[in-house]
């Protein structure tokens, strides 16, 4: 099987307001045909912007040259759940993608494995693909347990549906997470190494499955990351916000 195109989403996470949201937008758009025959843009702006970037975008949207996703999403489509925004509603928006069970969720949110399982299964309902996040903890990787926790929250998270297509996984370890740290090439290789092994054991085309690196990528070390085997991409936070850094990861590609 070819390898799956890569895929560079940016988390913006909870930044921005209107006018920021449309300059970051228009300015990764405006890079984007320099690097679309390298990998898919993706930009999950807070609920609040999807739609404003959406309709800014629309064109480029369009042509495929960048997607848009949601950074969380709800279990139900629709209900008492005040606060809460569903997947259908970020279908509706434009989205082609949700992050589910980002480490931020897990801890701020309290959100496991089964709740996460939930709201990848209402994404895939709802037309949209999830990036279902995992990733040990530094006190879990001291311990050597790393590999273990990243199966475990991939056997309790994969939607029953999932296939190549439908379902990106991002390993993301919380302790790489906004800290400027990241694990050696080694220790990335290995955890990629085991997911689609275990991909495989549950799928038939696990081979397709992208799977991204999330955790401190910047410029100066995305292609040594990108270019590892078994890494179809990466999840980026802070150097998402820069529409320059986030182009240059994807250039790396
Ligand atoms: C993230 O929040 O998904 C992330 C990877 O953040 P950063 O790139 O800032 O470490």
């Amino acid at each position: 099987m070819a390898a799956p195109k890569t895929l560079i989403a940016g988390n913006w996470k909870m930044n921005g307001l209107r006018a920021d949201g449309v300059t970051l937008a228009k300015s990764v758009a405006a890079g984007a045909p320099a690097v679309v025959a390298k990998a898919e843009l993706l930009m999950c702006p807070p609920a609040t912007l999807i739609s404003l970037v959406s309709n800014t975008l629309a064109e480029v949207l369009r042509q495929g040259l960048v997607s848009i996703g949601g950074q969380n999403c709800h279990p139900e489509a629709s209900g008492a759940h005040t606060g809460d925004v569903s997947a259908p509603m970020l279908a509706d928006l434009g989205c082609k993608y949700v992050i589910v069970g980002h480490s931020e969720r897990r801890t701020n949110h309290s959100e496991d494995d089964p709740q996460v399982w939930q709201k990848a299964v209402a994404a895939q309902q709802a037309g949209l693909i999830p990036i279902i996040c995992v990733g040990e903890t530094e006190a879990e990787r001291d311990r050597g347990e790393a590999l273990n926790v990243v199966r475990r929250q991939i056997t309790g998270s994969l939607p029953d549906a999932a296939k190549a297509g439908n379902v990106v996984i991002a390993y993301e370890p919380v302790w790489a997470i906004g800290t400027g740290k990241t694990p050696s090439l080694a220790d990335i290789a290995e955890v990629h190494d085991a997911m689609r092994a275990l991909l495989n054991e549950k799928m038939t085309d696990g081979d397709g499955v992208r799977l991204l690196y999330g955790g401190s990528v910047k410029p100066g070390n995305a292609a040594e990351i990108l270019a590892l085997a078994n890494v179809n991409g990466a999840l980026v936070g802070g150097a998402s916000l820069k529409a320059d850094d986030f182009l240059a990861i994807a250039a790396a590609a």
